[in-house]
């Protein structure tokens, strides 16, 4: 055990996780002890990884920027990142809208299926929390989008996970600012910003370290908190769609670097595989995101300038997975409740899906929040098939979840190898000796 590395740590602890998840659904009294007693284990490690978030951008944004010798080279990396997001978020969303058009998955949906469905959730709070919160998003006027991302207080911006690009923003004017001030001024700034970022990066391998007991918990907490197996194998082919899809999304972002990038897919996907481990296990790409830097900087080999500014933007901002899903699910319960989907219809839903991509937050769960607006945005669904509709999806909604939020960790990931390899950023990883293992410490 001790030599093997981390990411075959990380996949035997799910799997020991998954198990001890299944034998404690028999045990009486079973699901409240992994509750009580294993579960907080693995919130404290998904604590740990966001309480470390804010101040590894702050650190590793203001070095990238720092480490700039022109702000002309910013707005390059900039453009592009946002360019090729949008890019393959766009490809995202057609993959998973061939895939469901293809299988049809719910016009296999029976009437009893639709209506066992809707009666067990019906008036299940989490259903009705995500159509309010999707309500609230929605009344925002166009341009709130710019004005959300500036902070009137900067303090406040850094108590909330969910003010990243408000962070961002504040860390970009301030970097600019600094490159812009004589060196005397700026040096003991950016030294103390260098020193953080060493700091900060060493801790995220030692909460590494102890990935492997908490995906354990984590897993085993999935497990017994899962709806009724029976009502999953009824979406099978849902589910099989969404995840059809997401495979061959994962299978353009291998062409992308072995093509453009000239890297062995595999190594990539060796390299990246802890922060897809976690980011399968965890639901989040923001409580990911430490992880997700750690190993395209270190282990990838993308410059920090890079990394430091598409990565924390792409966790808010790119998720291919989620729109993905979103198509998916959109024309699913549109096949399930009969009503007919013109091509102009599905083009909406490509709109939609981008816009709820960069809308969505990074957290279990954001994008069936998401997958309201769309609905809505198609104008065919009424409120109640809305409610119907999501009833359909929630039962598998968490592993999707789990699927499509490893999706959007390998997009950024992916995305930040292109960016660095246009910009001749890409250099040969460093991985510190004793990264992965905790005896060599
Ligand atoms: N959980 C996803 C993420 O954090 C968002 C979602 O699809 O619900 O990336």
């Amino acid at each position: 055990m001790k030599k093997l590395p981390l990411h075959l740590k990380i996949l035997i602890g799910m799997f020991l996780g998954v198990i001890f998840g299944f034998i404690m659904m028999q045990v009486d009294g079973g699901k409240s002890f992994t509750i009580d007693w294993i579960k907080p284990l693995g919130t404290i490690f998904v604590n740990l990884l966001k309480l470390i978030a804010i101040p590894l951008i702050i650190a590793s944004l203001l070095k990238g920027i720092s480490d700039l010798k022109d702000i002309s080279k910013f707005a390059k990396i900039g453009g592009r990142s946002i360019l090729i997001y949008v890019g393959t978020t766009i490809i995202a969303i057609t993959i998973g809208l061939f895939a469901v058009n293809i299988a049809k998955p719910g016009s296999g949906i029976s009437d009893e299926t639709i209506a066992t469905l809707t009666e067990t959730y019906a008036g299940n709070s989490s259903i009705s929390s995500k159509i309010s919160t999707a309500a609230s998003q929605q009344q925002s006027g166009p341009l709130d989008f710019l004005v959300d991302m500036v902070p009137s207080n900067l303090f406040s911006a850094l108590s909330d996970n969910g003010s990243m690009l408000k962070v961002i923003f504040f860390i970009i004017f301030f970097g600019i600012a600094m490159l812009l001030v004589p060196e005397k001024s700026a040096k003991p700034i950016k030294d103390f910003f260098d020193g953080l970022n060493d700091v900060v990066l060493k801790m995220v391998d030692l909460i590494m370290l102890t990935a492997p007991f908490a995906v354990f918990a984590l897993l085993a907490t999935v497990i017994v908190s899962a709806e009724s197996w029976e009502i999953i194998v009824a979406l099978m082919k849902y589910t099989s769609t969404v995840i059809v899809g997401l495979l061959l999304m994962i299978g353009f972002y291998l062409l992308l670097v072995g093509l453009i990038v000239k890297k062995n897919p595999f190594w990539f996907l060796k390299q990246l595989a802890p922060a897809q481990l976690l980011a399968f296990t965890t639901s989040s790409s923001a409580a990911t995101l430490p992880v997700t830097m750690e190993r395209v900087e270190e282990h990838l080999g993308v410059d920090k300038e890079v990394s430091s500014f598409v990565l924390p933007v792409g966790a808010t901002i790119n998720m291919d997975g989620t729109s993905l899903y979103q198509a998916v699910a959109a024309v699913f319960i549109a096949q399930a409740l009969g009503v007919d989907l013109t091509f102009g219809d599905q083009i909406t839903i490509v709109i939609t899906a981008l816009m709820a991509s960069i809308g969505s937050a990074a957290v279990p769960g954001a994008g069936m929040v998401m997958l309201v607006i769309v609905l809505q945005a198609v104008g065919k669904f009424t409120p109640e098939q809305i409610a119907i509709g999501l009833t359909l999806i929630f039962a598998v909604d968490r592993p999707l979840d789990m699927l499509r939020t490893t999706i959007n960790v390998t997009g950024d990931a992916t995305v930040s190898m292109l960016v660095a390899k246009s910009l001749g950023k890409l250099h040969d990883p460093k991985p510190k000796n004793w990264d992965d293992n905790l005896e060599n410490l």
